[in-house]
């Protein structure tokens, strides 16, 4: 329509999130689980798809899912917001607490979407760069929240794509700052030894949101279901700003059922953690600079070669990784899903 339409500006500004969906055999660019569900979780959830009252809409509060997760975590049914993946559960903070007029705070480089969600939601960035080895300083940090006062700070830890967790430390500094909401992004959470979860009994407790998904260690990418774990006060704030009936009842029955099987669950994640261990004393014995993970995935930048070489020559041997080599602060760097051995 060559630009006749009236697309709002910033979005026509804007390139889309996308990772190149390249056919490969080998697909270790986007983080997800290389083992799928259980197979007694497909039977479980066909059983349960045949008793859906599909002429009706479904639970809006998606209470029997929103309480197994607040089981899961100790925490109370009021503390958990549930959507259509993590990314969705951040959509709505930021509808809630961000917006035209309002700031957010990222420690680059980071996860992409954090910095795209707040431009869909007219939500303004400010932005400070970790140290080399990409850490968040917590100098740093406070510096920037202390001077720019944001209504949502963001952290991800793990980091995606750099692989570091944060330290409960930096997460107990920045919530005694009497300044906006906290956000710990924990899609890759269950693969690091600490999660910010420990966090919500801290001083400044109230202010601490923590995102989580089933699209990576529970192995369900495809159902699309994240949530978070907040103050009532701010799962109330979500639910105003969500539309109607958004969690399906096939959505909230998948998720359901995938808490039953949380041992396979972990024992993935085991598996996985193991498999990384081999993956980055492999990478130590090439000549590439590889940065230590917490996560599903190793950050790493080729010695000698330039990173998109090697990521299109990966691709002619049907193996597809991530190629950052161009995103800012990552030069020559590419990212590798932990998979199978
Ligand atoms: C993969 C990923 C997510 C997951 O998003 P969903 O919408 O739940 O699929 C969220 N945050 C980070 C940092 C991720 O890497």
């Amino acid at each position: 329509m060559n630009g006749r339409l009236p697309l709002r500006p910033n979005l026509a500004a804007m390139r889309g999130y996308h990772s190149p969906q390249v056919p490969a055999a080998v697909r270790l660019n986007t983080n997800e689980s290389p083992f799928p569900p259980p197979e007694t979780w497909r039977d479980e959830l066909a059983t349960e798809l045949s008793r859906i009252e599909f002429n009706r809409y479904p639970d809006r509060q998606a209470r029997r899912l929103r309480e197994a997760l607040a089981e899961l975590h100790g925490v109370g049914a009021d503390e958990v917001f549930c959507a259509n993946g993590s990314n969705e559960a951040l959509q709505c903070l930021l509808l809630a607490y961000g917006g035209p007029g309002r700031r957010a705070a990222l420690f680059e480089p980071t996860y992409a979407l954090h910095g795209h969600i707040c431009r869909l939601t007219g939500t303004l960035t400010v932005g400070a760069p970790r140290d080399e080895g990409f850490r968040v300083d917590p100098e740093v940090a406070e510096g920037l929240v202390g001077r720019e006062e944001p209504e949502v700070t963001f952290l991800c830890s793990p980091n995606n794509p750099t692989g570091a967790a944060d330290p409960p430390a930096l997460v107990e500094r920045l919530l005694v700052l009497p300044t906006g909401l906290l956000v710990v992004d924990e899609a890759y959470g269950q693969f690091a030894r600490q999660s910010a979860l420990d966090q919500r009994t801290c001083p400044g407790g109230e202010r601490l949101v923590v995102v989580r998904t089933f699209s990576k260690t529970w192995a369900m990418a495809a159902a699309r279901l994240g949530y978070l774990v907040a103050d009532p006060e701010v799962v109330a704030g979500c639910e105003a700003a969500t539309l109607p009936y958004h969690l399906s009842a096939v959505t909230q029955v998948a998720g359901l059922l995938a808490l039953g099987h949380r041992e396979e669950m972990e024992r993935r994640v085991a598996l996985i953690a193991e498999e990384r261990g081999r993956l980055s004393a492999a990478l130590g014995a090439l000549p590439v600079t590889a940065w230590p993970s917490d996560a599903n995935f190793i950050l790493f930048r080729p010695a000698d070669r330039p990173g998109d070489e090697v990521w299109k020559e990966l691709v002619t041997r049907s193996v597809l990784i991530r190629d950052c080599s161009s995103w800012a602060g990552l030069e020559g760097c590419l990212r590798v899903t932990v998979g199978t051995p």
